[in-house]
């Protein structure tokens, strides 16, 4: 997606104040396919050219779904994007563009949300009406706090408060009121924490800082009113997007100024809140004291929509329904209102009334920030040294002449750039330069793996789906200055380690090594990495091959690919999926390791303990860099500049530390070598050799910080070991909405599974209730497909990753009476001690 410049047509170009770059966000099943695919119908892409009708839309065809197996399931997987034409607002007026960036709504493809919303300034977060906030909410509006993207709130599916809730207008006007604050609640959530991340931040010692050399992000006081959502500010939309109407109180307000006689911009404050018409007077009050009006919005735009329902769809009446299209106003083709189905008579009416594409598109451009507003806000979070850089003004100096400050400064280049082109470059997308001869910078958010594209490339190629922040791209050879796409996506990966980073939790599936030839197999697994930044590959020494990915449906998904894509032809032998495990002790633990280097000279004796929670929670807002910081900084520091110590002695020390720090805590523990986590090493004593030892032994340089090292690794390792080693499992946090008669069954599904229940809820206004529970990932998987089978459907599952869980047992697990060994003996060890099972299994593997 660009701001300045199709990329196949490069005489096409449009202003960056004139293009939004928007993706929708929502949680699975909230419609973001209907969405977009009714936002898609009778829009006109940037050549004018309709892209799909009205018709195609109602009959459920799907442009965005394009991969056959989305189809099937119903869920979009490939991020992909379109751009539409929005007409100017006032006649005479440029038109502006926008450029939708579909994103797969399955948590599990979160790396392909977050590809989209860094590629976009805005976005749309459709909400269920009926449902409200669900996990996934929080999930994509953390993320596009995280991105910076700016949200407008889409309340989708009001029609099932009419036609399944059955709700008065008065009724749904408290729950959508509801929504709205549950929304809101999650922006001041997000908001506290980014807060009290920067508080903890100050409180950690300065070291600690130093040696993350992270930048710490502000939380920014009025990036909270972005995520606030209100009517009134017009960024809160009411939809159906399955009937394909949408509107905001704008339109309302337009629409019924002239028969009240009242301002546009005063019904814009007053239609949603709590305010009453008094039609003797014709005013606007805040009271209703005898209790007998309704509010504005119940009253002109809930009331008129519910007349509408029922006149065509839940008791079908035509001279009611043709003198509510005459009071409206509306052309309505008579043959749509012909048509036996109701459902075509709706979307007839609804569409002339409160078009969907319209509404949508119209409140993108005015509520959502252009490529120009928000490219240099943008820019410190998606590039941070290059935002460091002071623009060529800020020197004072011309921009000609910041090269010869260059040179007198002695300023290194960076990664080949010299300052001065770097500081061009920074405001070229400052200011969203789009001319022939601005530096171009272009940012690929994902690679699409596409077979044969045609006028891209004759083979199968990756295209990068990217955005142009500054410059122009154009398409041909012969200029030196353009890219071939095929040199975007296979030669270049133009992707800065720092912006590809995806947390969250890896699953493991080893491929027998034997069945298949390799070389083809690590071809293709190449290829499937690099098409997708969220899964790992690697090979292991045993010559088995790795694929990491975030969840069960992502990793089916990536075997599909593999399977039909990148290595066809091939017979994948796959193991069970492999879940990673982590090592830490028990909060008790007291565990105590020593160990000398091999010459003797030196030795030490380390204490092993549980992080406190508190710190743990400090460590995670700043992610792994500090993790490792914090739990050596204080002694060794302090060791390192004891009175005394000698300065050989001392070197090796601190070098120690360094290596310490970098791989101790953050690498694998002794149980079955996984990574440690909320673990604190203290040295309690360590004996260095005096400056005479040291000499007498004629120690080499660096030779006595190698075995150091070592030996502090051992005893850690002994500490550990000699505490309590507990082992931990991840944990999803699920939850599933299920009616009352399914109620029972899910429990059982559940309870077979290990679950932990938190809470059961009843959702307000509907019969479902909301069920959440702690689920180990190890026992989820085919747990959706059982949940459907055993409830026949009712009941939906959603899996987010939410932590790794210590197990209770201790894992030197010693069998001390004979049930124990009775129990072994029957192959039972996983109801005795579960913890050994899990690290048996490892170290079997
Ligand atoms: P996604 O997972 O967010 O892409 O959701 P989909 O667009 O696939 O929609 C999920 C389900 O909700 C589908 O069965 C849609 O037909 C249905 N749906 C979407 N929008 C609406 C709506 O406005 N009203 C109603 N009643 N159903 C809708």
């Amino acid at each position: 997606t660009s701001h300045a410049t199709d990329i196949s047509d490069p005489e096409t170009s449009t202003s960056a104040a004139h293009t939004r770059n928007i993706c929708i966000i929502a949680h699975v099943d909230h419609g973001k396919t209907t969405l977009a695919d009714n936002l898609l119908a009778g829009s006109s892409d940037i050549h004018g050219k309709s892209i799909l009708s009205q018709r195609q839309a109602g009959l459920g065809l799907r442009y965005m779904d394009s991969r056959e197996d989305e189809q099937d399931r119903g869920i979009t997987m490939k991020a992909s994007c379109i751009a539409l034409s929005v007409e100017p607002a006032a006649p005479g007026g440029m038109p502006s563009i926008v450029n939708l960036i579909d994103s797969p709504g399955h948590v599990d493809f979160c790396g392909e949300v977050s590809a989209a919303a860094r590629l976009s300034d805005g976005a749309l977060l459709v909400v269920d009406a009926v449902e409200g906030v669900c996990v996934q909410t929080h999930a994509v509006l953390q993320q596009a706090w995280d991105e910076h993207v700016v949200p407008v709130l889409v309340l989708n599916k009001i029609d099932r408060l009419i036609v399944e809730l059955k709700l008065s207008p008065l009724e749904a006007w408290h729950h959508m009121k509801n929504v709205v604050q549950q929304v809101n609640a999650i922006a001041g959530h997000l908001y506290a924490r980014a807060a009290a991340g920067e508080r903890d931040a100050d409180n950690l010692v300065a070291e600690a800082r130093a040696t993350a050399g992270e930048a710490y992000g502000v939380a920014d006081e009025t990036r909270v009113g972005e995520l606030q959502f209100a009517p009134e500010k017009g960024n809160v939309l009411f939809a159906s997007a399955m009937h394909g109407w949408a509107f905001g109180l704008d339109d309302f307000a337009r629409l019924i100024s002239a028969k009240l006689g009242m301002r546009e911009a005063v019904l814009q404050e007053t239609l949603w809140g709590e305010f009453f018409f008094e039609p003797k007077q014709k005013k606007i009050a805040r009271t209703n004291p005898d209790g007998k009006l309704k509010p504005m919005f119940v009253q002109f735009v809930l009331q008129t929509l519910w007349q509408v329902y029922e006149a065509v769809l839940i008791e079908p009446d035509a001279p009611k329904r043709d003198k509510i299209i005459a009071t409206l106003g509306l052309q309505v083709p008579p043959r749509d209102l012909k048509h036996s189905d109701p459902l075509v008579q709706l979307r007839a009416i609804m569409g002339q009334w409160l078009p969907l594409g319209r509404t949508v598109l119209r409140t993108a451009v005015l509520q959502l920030p252009s490529a120009a507003a928000s490219q240099a806000a943008r820019l410190a979070h998606l590039c941070p040294p290059l935002a460091a850089l002071a623009p060529p003004e800020a020197t004072g100096a011309p921009a000609g002449a910041v090269a010869a400050v260059e040179a007198t400064d002695g300023e290194p280049n960076r990664g080949g750039c010299s300052v001065a082109s770097l500081q061009r470059l920074r405001h070229a997308i400052d200011t969203c330069d789009a001319a022939a001869d601005a530096p171009v910078h272009v940012h690929v958010a994902k690679m699409v793996f596409a077979r044969g594209v045609s006028g891209v490339h004759p083979d199968d190629a990756f295209v990068g789906l990217a955005r142009v922040f500054s410059g122009k791209l154009a398409t041909g050879s012969g200029d030196a200055r353009s890219l071939q796409m095929r040199r975007i996506g296979i030669d270049n990966a133009v992707m800065p380690p720092e912006l590809v980073q995806i947390d969250g939790l890896r699953l493991y599936t080893l491929m027998g090594r034997e069945l298949v030839p390799t070389t083809l197999l690590v071809a293709g697994l190449q290829l499937l990495a690099r098409a997708d930044p969220s899964v790992d590959v690697a090979t292991l020494p045993t010559g088995e091959h790795v694929i990491a990915t975030c969840g069960e449906v992502h990793l089916e998904r990536c075997l599909h690919d593999l399977n039909n894509t990148f290595a066809p032809g091939l017979e994948v032998v796959v193991s069970p999926p492999i879940v990673p495990l982590h090592e830490s002790v028990a909060i008790t633990s007291a565990g105590r390791g020593e160990a000398a280097t091999t010459n003797k000279l030196a030795s030490l004796i380390v204490r092993v303990l549980r992080l406190p929670a508190k710190v743990r929670a400090c460590v995670d807002e700043h992610k792994a860099a500090l993790r490792t910081a914090l739990l050596t900084a204080g002694s060794w520091l302090s060791l390192a500049s004891a009175p005394g110590t000698d300065g050989d002695v001392r070197e090796a020390l601190l070098a120690l530390r360094k290596q310490l720090e970098g791989e101790l805590a953050a690498s694998s523990g002794p149980l079955c070598e996984e990574p440690m986590d909320d673990v604190a090493f203290v040295l309690d004593e360590l004996r260095a050799p005096t400056a005479a030892e040291a000499a007498a032994a004629e120690l080499q340089s660096g030779e006595l910080e190698g075995q150091l090292i070592v030996a502090a690794k051992d005893a850690c390792r002994a500490a550990v070991l000699a505490g309590s080693p507990r082992v931990l499992e991840p944990v999803y946090l699920c939850e599933l909405q299920t009616s009352q008669d399914s109620m029972g069954k899910a429990y059982g599904v559940l309870s077979k599974r290990r679950a932990a229940i938190l809470s059961e809820e009843l959702k307000e206004g509907t019969p479902i209730f909301t069920i959440r529970a702690h689920l180990p990932v190890a026992e989820s998987f085919g747990f959706a497909t059982d949940l459907r089978k055993s409830t026949s459907g009712a009941a939906h599952p959603q899996l987010v990753f939410s932590h790794f869980e210590a197990l209770h047992q201790d894992p030197n697990f010693v069998v001390t009476s004979e049930e124990d060994q009775e129990a072994l003996d029957d192959g039972d060890l996983p109801t005795i001690n579960l913890a050994r099972k899990l690290v048996d299994d490892v170290r079997r593997r």
